[in-house]
């Protein structure tokens, strides 16, 4: 064994000679000698003796030296020699640090007894150290297990839909890191009251598959009932079940929305070993992830059986849908849309729509701005069919698309209006004659008063009926695209010159006409005669349902190279539920009853603006006005102007 390394500083040098010539080094101790206390220092640094003996006399009266050696070597034992001893100066070195205090006579047994016993303080000091630090770096080896068997089982939680997997997991490392026997992890089964074991660990399969615990009359229930755990050592073995014993328990419960829904359940079937409060602990988080495994697997099927149900809603519904993120990936495309447009639904997920679908209408749709959105688009298919097409964006989603064949009733329509048409035609001719007769009866004699006001009364019914007759057959015109034609012009001064004509009824109601025209507006390549119409329409509508002392606002703008028109009032409004049906052909709000109208002119409005391949709509909260928008686009006029498009000849010549 190396020799022990004593450090010596005494003011008497010839003592300190004495010392590790004739005591210290016989007795087979280097002996390291220093002459100053900063010496001492640097050397006890260097050599790290393994104890130093020193004269008090260099360090009275405060012993900053044994304070300064004992904070740098403080398990290094410290000699104090000192010739004149008092309890006072004894206790003040002890309390700076000394181990012991030598007195004069110095003799070598002495001496060899100080250092000897200081060394083997130190020594046995050292072996508990080396005790203490290695049990504490099992405790934190332990420590450490349990972290990652925490982790793991989290990791596995985090990771994993497998529920089995991650239950056996967590039974896995409950038994783990307890030592214990076995372990199960029992659910409880609401119908029957009975626990279930879902996983298990070293416990036969056949017992695992048949075993069933009632909750009422068990351990186990008792804690399902109380959500408290429960830990169990005793004498005698506890009785689980018949012939089952145990010698030691602990039950944990599972916990979901504080909700107790099962026990993580621990045995010793063989060993007598109790388990602890900080197992328990352990198993108890353990316990918490087995829960969320539990309602993230719950939460998880119940997500899929909502998606599955989605699914074959979309796929068994006969309308056509079509979502596509906000880079324009298809997302989903059910089979009907699918067919209609001739894309492998196979295949079709995650691409650009453009590269599946090639119908020009439909693909126009997915490039416009979101504040077009939700429209409402018709679109004829190769085959003839027509759908009627509904888009909305759903920021977080995309552009949905649902669509609905109205084939049938485009061709009922159309057969609705062919009648309608050949009905007013031939309603013209005799209307014409009732008029003429009724002008002449002045003309052969003499009328009393009330043959008059007669008369009177007749002349309006048949003007009456002649303006719807009139406005039928316009609107036949319209919808059968046999149109006046088209021209370049300043569509301001149209909105200017009807606001002219309409200000005497605005203000025999005392309304307010406020007309709002962007400056610098283009030319609209349009038909004047239908806009004039549309204009008329809007407007008179405004002023005829707005009460008296209301207002009409006209505005005129351009955005996005198209003209946007708003007719806005503070009247009665629409009901929400009839406006969808404004449009139709002779529909009468029920807020319209007190005014008098056919219900053509909007039917009429809408024909000339989609006619003009532009967009009208209302935006109105009851009781509060209404706003009718129409957008029309910036065309240029055709290179060589056409009097008639080809399909308007086509439609025309179905008449
Ligand atoms: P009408 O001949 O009845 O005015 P329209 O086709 O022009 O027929 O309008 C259809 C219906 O829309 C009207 O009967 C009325 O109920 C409603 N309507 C139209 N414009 C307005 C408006 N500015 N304010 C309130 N309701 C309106």
């Amino acid at each position: 064994m190396a020799a022990k390394q004593v450090l010596l500083l005494f003011k008497d040098q010839a003592l300190q000679d004495v010392i590790a010539r004739a005591v210290l080094q016989p007795a087979g101790y280097r002996v390291h000698n220093s002459s100053s206390a900063e010496t001492a220092v640097q050397l006890a640094r260097k050599i790290l003796p393994h104890c130093i003996l020193l004269e008090a006399k260099l360090d009275e009266p405060d012993f900053p030296l044994i304070r300064q050696l004992k904070r740098q070597h403080p398990a290094t034992p410290l000699l104090l020699f000192t010739t004149q001893i008092t309890l006072e100066k004894s206790l003040a070195a002890l309390r700076a640090g000394a181990d012991d205090i030598l007195t004069p006579p110095m003799k070598t047994q002495v001496v060899l007894q100080a250092v000897q016993a200081a060394l083997t303080r130190q020594e046995e000091f050292q072996d508990w150290t080396t005790l203490e630090t290695r049990r504490n770096t099992q405790s934190l080896q332990r420590r450490l297990d349990e972290l990652d068997a925490l982790s793991r089982v989290g990791r596995s939680v985090t990771a994993s839909l497998d529920i089995d997997s991650i239950l056996s997991t967590v039974v896995e490392s409950a038994v783990e890191l307890t030592g214990a026997d076995e372990g199960s992890l029992l659910l409880l089964d609401r119908e029957s009251g009975e626990l279930y074991i879902r996983a298990a660990k070293n416990i036969g399969e056949e017992i695992a598959h048949t075993f069933r615990m009632p909750v009422d009359d068990s351990l186990a229930g008792e804690v399902i009932r109380s959500g408290e755990p429960l830990l169990y050592s005793g004498d005698s073995p506890q009785k689980i079940q018949t012939a089952y014993f145990v010698q030691s328990l602990m039950y944990v419960p599972l916990r979901s929305h504080s909700e107790t829904i099962g026990v993580l359940s621990i045995h010793n079937r063989q060993k007598k070993d109790p388990f602890s409060e900080s197992q328990l602990t352990l198993v108890s988080a353990i316990a918490d992830y087995a829960a969320i495994a539990i309602e993230n697997a719950r939460l998880f099927d119940n997500t899929e059986v909502e998606r599955r149900k989605l699914n074959a809603i979309l796929t068994k519904v006969v309308d056509g849908v079509i979502v596509v993120d906000h880079e324009q990936n298809l997302l989903l495309m059910n089979p009907t849309a699918c067919a209609a447009f001739n894309v492998q639904s196979e295949v079709a997920a995650g691409q650009k729509i453009n590269q599946l679908v090639h119908h020009p209408d439909l693909l126009r749709i997915f490039d416009l701005k979101p504040s077009f959105f939700p429209l409402r688009r018709e679109v004829v298919l190769e085959d003839g069919r027509v759908f009627n097409i509904q888009a909305t964006d759903i920021p977080e989603v995309g552009l949905v698309l649902t669509m609905q064949d109205i084939t049938q009733i485009k061709e009922m329509d159309r057969l609705k209006s062919d009648f309608v048409n050949a009905v007013s035609h031939d309603l013209r001719s005799p209307l014409t004659a009732i008029m003429g007769y009724v002008e002449l009866l002045e003309r052969v004699g003499p009328l009393n008063e009330t043959q008059r006001e007669f008369i009177q009364r007749v002349t309006l019914s048949v003007q009456n009926v002649t303006g719807l007759i009139n406005e039928l057959l316009d609107l036949g015109r319209i919808e059968a695209g046999f149109d006046t034609q088209k021209e370049m012009f300043a569509l301001e001064h149209l909105v200017n010159l009807t606001i002219e004509e309409l200000r005497e009824l605005a203000e025999s109601k005392n309304q307010a006409l406020i007309v709002e025209i962007a400056p610098n507006l283009p030319p609209i390549y349009a038909s004047p005669t239908r806009i004039q119409q549309v204009l008329n329409n809007l407007i008179g509508n405004a002023i005829k349902y707005t009460q008296v002392g209301g207002w009409v606002r006209v505005n005129l703008h351009t955005e996005d190279r198209q003209f946007i028109l708003q007719v806005s009032d503070n009247g009665p409004g629409i009901p929400v539920s009839e406006q969808p049906y404004i449009f139709d052909r002779f529909y009468r709000a029920t807020n319209a009853t007190q005014a008098t109208g056919t219900g053509l002119g909007l039917a009429i409005v809408k024909s000339i603006v989609e006619n003009h391949q532009g967009r009208i709509w209302v935006d109105s909260v009851p009781g509060q006005g209404a706003t009718f928008t129409v957008v029309l686009s910036q065309k240029k006029p055709p290179e060589k102007p056409l009097s008639r498009q080809p399909e308007q000849w086509e439609k025309a010549s179905l008449e």
